[in-house]
């Protein structure tokens, strides 16, 4: 990618990409190796910080490249466990959010992929504002790398879950860029079993990554069992109905050995039934067969205007054990400082727009 100046972007390149890029310096492919560890194991973000180069070639690359990075524009600390909230700018002065969560396990990182949404789901609070562009892989990056600025070393994110603004999979190329320099060996070397994506449904694009062979854990938002009350809620249930969605994940864990979960937000009077419990496990039941599928519940978070109300995940939960299905009521993280997704941004852009 190259900003107004013609610059290249070196955060978003893999090594093989890297030396591509820097062919025209003459740069011998150690130097390439070293300029990697610099963006992935330090995360410096200034070419006057890579220290073991020259400063001659230090000031090369500053006049033909630049490493990507978005600025802190909010944050917002919880008081009551150590969730911390991020309202990052892009250079171009998008906006996008990001949540930081400490779990006795780690610290994850919940980041966004896209600037906005197309995807459309009503209980959404991006979902009225549509889609602005995709995020590069470097802006993903570099979601993780600003928190990690903060904290030790010993503190660093060890998860990621794309779980932020944004549809991952209606970004397939630069999320997979992303996912790529995330577990690269030579860079921050994480695992992909330490990552999730979650996804509306979008089938052909569950096929796809179904071939990458990667180890991360697909989560799929199901939030109904029955395709007219899920199209009122997801339009995209329209194009791919739960037959479609439910054969797609049966297909990934044939290919890839790796359960697909699913993500259910309880909503009061819409999704919360005995009888939506019972639904649900049928549905479920022949995905995997001979084993117990698993929901994650998640109580609807309350959004401006969308009229939906938190259901009991706890009661739900117990109707879903009743019928066979295995369900963990996700623990709400950070609820003073409202982690629930999108909102920092809606209420930044409503508050731009009032003062414009
Ligand atoms: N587009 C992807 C990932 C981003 S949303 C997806 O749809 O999965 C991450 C999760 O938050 C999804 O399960 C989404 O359905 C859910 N979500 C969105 N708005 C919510 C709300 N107001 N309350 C509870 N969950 C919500």
């Amino acid at each position: 990618m190259s900003n107004a100046n013609q610059k290249t972007e070196l955060l978003g390149l893999l090594p093989a990409q890297l030396a591509d890029a820097l062919a025209p310096l003459k740069v011998p492919a150690y130097r390439v190796q070293q300029i990697f560890r610099w963006l992935h194991q330090r995360r410096v973000k200034d070419f006057a910080e890579m220290t073991d180069l020259s400063k001659q070639f230090r000031m090369d690359l500053q006049n033909q490249f630049y490493i990507n990075q978005p600025k802190i524009k909010q944050k917002l600390a919880s008081c009551i466990d150590n969730t911390v909230k991020y309202l990052y700018q892009m250079q171009d002065g998008n906006c996008v959010e990001a949540v930081r969560m400490v779990y006795h396990h780690g610290v994850t990182a919940c980041i966004s992929t896209q600037v906005g949404c197309r995807m459309g789901c009503k209980f959404c609070a991006s979902a009225p504002l549509g889609l602005v562009r995709n995020l590069t892989a470097a802006e993903m990056l570099g979601q993780i790398d600003l928190m990690d600025a903060e904290y030790p070393e010993e503190e660093r994110v060890s998860g990621v879950v794309l779980m932020g603004i944004g549809e991952p999979l209606d970004n397939y190329e630069n999320v997979l860029q992303f996912l790529r320099l995330l577990s690269c060996q030579e860079g921050r070397a994480m695992s992909l079993r330490h990552v999730t994506l979650s996804t509306c449904g979008l089938v052909p694009k569950i096929d796809q990554l179904a071939k990458e062979g990667l180890a991360l854990t697909l989560s799929v938002s199901l939030h109904s069992p029955n395709d007219a009350a899920r199209s009122a809620l997801m339009p995209v249930n329209r194009k791919y109905p739960l037959d479609q969605l439910l054969a797609a994940c049966g297909d990934y864990f044939r290919k890839t050995g790796r359960r697909v979960t699913f993500e259910y937000a309880v909503i009061r009077g819409e999704n919360d039934s005995p009888e939506a419990a019972k639904q649900l496990a049928q549905r479920l039941r022949p995905v995997f067969p001979g084993m117990r599928p698993h929901v994650n519940l998640i109580p609807v978070n309350p959004v401006q205007d969308t009229g939906f109300c938190a259901g009991s995940a706890a009661q739900f939960r117990k109707y879903l054990e009743q019928e066979g299905v295995n369900a963990t009521v996700r623990r709400t993280l950070g609820e003073d400082i409202q982690a629930a997704c999108g909102q920092l941004r809606r209420n930044e852009m409503q508050d731009h727009n009032s003062n414009s």
